[in-house]
C-alpha cells in the first residue's frame, strides 16, 4: 500500500468507524456466531500476491462483524464496560504511526516523558496523594500497564522481593555459609502468602500462580456489604502468622466486580501499621473512574499507608483498550525487583539517572505509545467532561435501581446496594412476596451470626430464617430461587437484544446490570428494566403452570 493508496483506505475506514458507531443501535448486541464460525469463511492459506483494499474491507462487514459483540453498543450492560472513544482512536493511529517500543527513555523521549506527565495528571484529578505523583519527594510516580491484572503481577513481585530483602535476615540472623543463606531465603519463599478478599477479582490469584506464592482468600460478610473490614483482615493475619505464614501482599478493592464494594481503606490503614512490610495494593480496575468526582475523593484519604493504586481508563475512562495506569509512592521495590540491564540497554541518559526507563516499571520490554491517547481523551473531553460523563452513569444506575426497588419489588430483590452505576438483582419468588420485606439486601445482620447451615451454604446465607425446623425450606428456596434467576439471564442474553452478566455472591446466582457506556441513555436502561420484567414474568407462568 503505497502513501496515495493508504490516504484513500484510511479515509475509507474512517468513515466506516464513524458509520458503526452512529449506526451501534441497530445491531443485536450479542453475536450468535457458533463456535468455529470463521474458519469455513475465509482460504485456508494467505493470498499469494497482495488484495486491494476495497476487497479486504468488504469482509470487515461479511465476516469480522457477525462474530462481533458490540462492546460499545449503548444495549451492553455486562461485565463492566470497555469504553473507546474517537480521539482515543486517533491516540492509537498515532501510535501505531510512531511505533517505538520505548522502553528507554532514549528510544523516543517523547513516549516516556508524555507519559509521566499525563500520569500526573490523572493522579491530581483522582485526588490520589502527593507522594504518587513523579515529582514527590518519596520518589512516587505512575505508569501505563497493559491491564489491572498485569498491574497486579508487577506489583506483586516487587512486593515480594521487597519482603524478602528485609526478612531474610530476620529468618536466618547469622548464616555460617551461602548455603545456609540461601536455605533461608528458599525457606522464606515457600511460606510466602498473597491476600485478596472472597470478593477480589481472580487477578490477584492468577498473579500469586504466576509469582510462585501461596494465596489465602479472605471471607466477607453481607452485613459489611461484601467488603473487606479491618477486623475481617486481622484475625486471618493473626492466624496466618500463628501458624508461621508470611502474608506480604494484600489486593485491596475499590468497586468488586460482582457488587462494586469498597473494601474499608481507613480500617485496613490501621491494621497495616501491624504488618508495615506487607505491600497494600488498591484495585480500582472500574471504579476508580469516580475519584474524578468529589463526592467519592475522600475514598483516598489515608492512601499514603498503601504501596500502590491501580485504574483501568479503558474501563469507564473513554479510553479504548489497553490502558491500566498504576501509581506508587515509591518506585524503587518495583525497578529494584525488575531491572535488568545487559550492555546493549546501556546508555548515559540511563545511567546518568536524570531520565525513566519504564521498561524498569514493567514485564515486558517494549512498550506501546499509549499515553498519547490518555492526552487525546483528557484534552478532547476536559475534566469537566469527564467528569460528567461518570456522573451521569452513576444517576443512570440510581434510576435503574429504583425501578428494580419500587416498580419491580414483587419480581426482583436488590442482592447488593447500588453503586458505581452497576444493579446486582435476583428473582423474587411468588412465596417470598408473601414474606415481610426485612432489609433491602439479602439479609439481616442478626441472621448472619446465627446461621451456619451445612458445607454447601456458607456461614453466611442469603435466606436466613430464624430456626431449624425451617433451613431445609431456606435451602429449597435458595435453590430455586438461584434456578429461576439463572434461567431469566440465560434468555435475556440468548435473546440478545441487550447483553448481560451473571454471578454467585455468596450463594446467590445474581444478574450484574451495568450501563456506563458512552451512547448509554435512560430509553437503553429502560429498555433493559422492561426486558427482565418480561423475561421473568414468563419464567415464573411457566414454573406455575
Ligand atoms: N480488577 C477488577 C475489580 C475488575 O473488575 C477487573 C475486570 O473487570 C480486573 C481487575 C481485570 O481487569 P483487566 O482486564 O484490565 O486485567
Amino acid at each position: 500500500m503505497d502513501a496515495e493508496q493508504f490516504r484513500k483506505a484510511g479515509y475509507a475506514a474512517v468513515d466506516e468507524i464513524i458509520d458503526y458507531f452512529t449506526n451501534l443501535q441497530s445491531r443485536r448486541v450479542a453475536s450468535s456466531v457458533s463456535p468455529g464460525y470463521l474458519r469455513p469463511l475465509l482460504p485456508a492459506k494467505p493470498p499469494d500476491e497482495g488484495e486491494e483494499w476495497g476487497d479486504i474491507q468488504k469482509d470487515i462487514e461479511a465476516k469480522i462483524m457477525p462474530g462481533l459483540t458490540h462492546w460499545q453498543s449503548p444495549d451492553f450492560m455486562a461485565f463492566f464496560p470497555a469504553n473507546s472513544t474517537y480521539p482515543s482512536i486517533l491516540g492509537e493511529m498515532y501510535s501505531a504511526a510512531f511505533t517505538a517500543p520505548a522502553f528507554n527513555w532514549l528510544c523516543s523521549p517523547a513516549c516516556t516523558e508524555l507519559e509521566t506527565v499525563v500520569l500526573d495528571w490523572l493522579c491530581h484529578l483522582l485526588h490520589l496523594p502527593a507522594s504518587y505523583l513523579s515529582t514527590s519527594a518519596t520518589g512516587g510516580g505512575g505508569v501505563i500497564q497493559g491491564s489491572a491484572s498485569e498491574a497486579i503481577v508487577t506489583v506483586m513481585v516487587a512486593a515480594r522481593e521487597q519482603y524478602i530483602r528485609r526478612h531474610c535476615r530476620l529468618a536466618v540472623p547469622q548464616p555460617a555459609s551461602e548455603v545456609e543463606a540461601e536455605d533461608g531465603e528458599w525457606r522464606l519463599r515457600t511460606r510466602l502468602v498473597a491476600l485478596g478478599s472472597e470478593m477480589s477479582h481472580s487477578s490477584t490469584q492468577k498473579a500469586a500462580m504466576i509469582a510462585g506464592v501461596h494465596y489465602k482468600s479472605i471471607p466477607v460478610d453481607v452485613t459489611d456489604d461484601f467488603a473487606l473490614t479491618g477486623r475481617g483482615l486481622t484475625e486471618v493475619l493473626q492466624d496466618l502468622t500463628r501458624r508461621g505464614w508470611e502474608p506480604f501482599y494484600l489486593t485491596l478493592t475499590l468497586g468488586t466486580t460482582s457488587t462494586c464494594a469498597v473494601d474499608h481503606f481507613k480500617e485496613i490503614a490501621e491494621v497495616k501499621k501491624q504488618f508495615p512490610d506487607m505491600w497494600v495494593h488498591i484495585d480500582a480496575a472500574y471504579a476508580g473512574a469516580a475519584l474524578l468526582l468529589e463526592e467519592y475523593q475522600e475514598l483516598t484519604d489515608g492512601f499514603e499507608a498503601f504501596d500502590s493504586f491501580d485504574v483501568n481508563m479503558h474501563k469507564w475512562l473513554l479510553t479504548n483498550f489497553d490502558a491500566s495506569c498504576l501509581f506508587l509512592p515509591c518506585r524503587e521495590p518495583l525497578i529494584s525487583a525488575l531491572t535488568i540491564t545487559p550492555p546493549y540497554l546501556q546508555n548515559d541518559h540511563s545511567s546518568s539517572g536524570l531520565v525513566t526507563d519504564y521498561r524498569d516499571w514493567q514485564i515486558p520490554l517494549g512498550r506501546r505509545f499509549r499515553a498519547l491517547k490518555i492526552w487525546f481523551v483528557l484534552r478532547s473531553y476536559g475534566v469537566n467532561g469527564m467528569k460528567n460523563h461518570v456522573k451521569r452513569h452513576i444517576g443512570l444506575g440510581d434510576v435503574f435501581a429504583n425501578w428494580v426497588k419500587d416498580e419491580g419489588s414483587d419480581l426482583f430483590e436488590l442482592v447488593a446496594p447500588p453503586r458505581f452505576a452497576l444493579t446486582v438483582l435476583r428473582v423474587k419468588l411468588p412465596e417470598e412476596k408473601k414474606e415481610k420485606a426485612t432489609t433491602p439486601f439479602v439479609m439481616s445482620k442478626a441472621a448472619t451470626t446465627e446461621t451456619k447451615v451445612d458445607e454447601g451454604l456458607a456461614s453466611n446465607d442469603i435466606f436466613p430464617l430464624p430456626n431449624e425446623a425451617d433451613r431445609g425450606r431456606q435451602i429449597d428456596t435458595l435453590t430455586r430461587t438461584n434456578a429461576v434467576t439463572k434461567e431469566v439471564y440465560e434468555r435475556i442474553n440468548s435473546n440478545g437484544d441487550i447483553l448481560l452478566t451473571s454471578t454467585m455472591i455468596k450463594d446467590c446466582y445474581a444478574i450484574r446490570v451495568v450501563g456506563a457506556n458512552e451512547q448509554t441513555d435512560e430509553q437503553h436502561l429502560r429498555k433493559a428494566f422492561e426486558i427482565l420484567a418480561r423475561t421473568t414474568e414468563e419464567v415464573l407462568r411457566k414454573l406455575e403452570s
